[in-house]
């Protein structure tokens, strides 16, 4: 049998899980240059502190099946510096609406890379609290918050997906302040192009020539580092949210979020609901 090589680079749970599932097959290792090695019949394993991995034999590939991804396209270098945005909370009842655009160079990349960037809805709260410090220090980016109480009083007059494209286009106007806004601009698509720019008629400044797409977050650096920033400002303002009323809100909008929203109103009563959550949402009947 032929013997082959793959390698690959894994993110911090994909890294923690190839160790764990084969932690019976672990062997010493002789190099400071490499974290653990794995040796089974038909491949052996070979990881880095860098979270590199390199899957060798007769089966490396079957191995390494279990932990190939669609990855970032990297390659395509002639597209960068790009510019690219998402969004969280919108299916969270408690908490606000968080909107990130970031900026990516093609120098940023490797960073991007070795930080295991990529979207946040696969990565846990805690990767995402680790993760999240150090892009604010290396990206240019614009976050914005929308908090309940806000949220609420501008839902009386728009729709969910107006406020979204009114918030990914002022993102993108605060980021233009801070660095010139590169030709590639991409919004991992929560609708249609044609009916995000109807949504932002009246607006003031608008943001043209954006391109849109799902599943962008697992696609372009720029999004994916969006989705992360997005979600660590979610998380903080959730625990703003936790010490302003010594209360755990729960993500989602689930039976568990009924349950609490329940506990919540009898402990602060239903006026106070309006500050914590998104009163549209099914939720709120099922709570009162
Ligand atoms: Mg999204």
């Amino acid at each position: 049998m032929s013997q082959t090589t793959k390698s690959l680079l894994l993110n911090e749970e994909e890294y923690q899980n190839l160790y764990q599932k084969y932690q019976a097959y672990t062997v010493p290792v002789s190099s400071p240059y490499i974290a653990f090695q794995i040796k089974l019949n038909d491949c052996v394993i070979t990881a880095y502190p860098s979270r590199k991995v390199v899957f060798q034999g007769s089966h490396a590939n079957a191995y390494a099946k279990d932990y190939e991804k669609e990855e970032p396209k990297s390659n395509d270098k002639n597209r960068y510096p790009e510019a690219g945005s998402d969004e969280v909370g919108t299916g969270d009842y408690f908490g606000p609406v968080v909107v990130c655009a970031s900026y990516v160079t093609k120098e940023d990349v490797p960073a991007l890379q070795q930080l295991g960037v990529q979207d946040s809805k696969a990565l846990t709260d805690e990767r995402i609290r680790s993760i999240a410090p150090v892009l604010e220090e290396k990206i240019i980016h614009s976050t914005l918050v929308l908090l309940p109480e806000q949220y609420n009083r501008v839902h009386q007059s728009n729709s969910m997906n107006v406020i979204k494209a009114k918030m990914h286009n002022q993102a993108y106007v605060n980021l233009a302040k801070k660095v010139a806004l590169p030709d590639f601009k991409i919004i991992d698509q929560f609708e249609e192009e044609g009916i995000y720019y109807h949504h932002l008629k009246g607006e003031k400044n608008i943001i043209q020539g954006i391109h849109f797409e799902t599943k962008a977050e697992n696609k372009y650096y720029c999004v994916a580092a969006s989705s992360i920033l997005a979600r660590y400002t979610f998380l903080q303002a959730m625990d703003q949210m936790s010490d302003t009323y010594d209360f755990i809100f729960p993500k989602g909008a689930g039976s568990a979020v009924d349950q609490c929203g329940k506990e919540f109103v009898k402990k602060f009563g239903q006026a106070q609901l309006k500050y914590v959550a998104k009163l549209h949402f099914s939720n709120t009947n099922r709570i009162l």
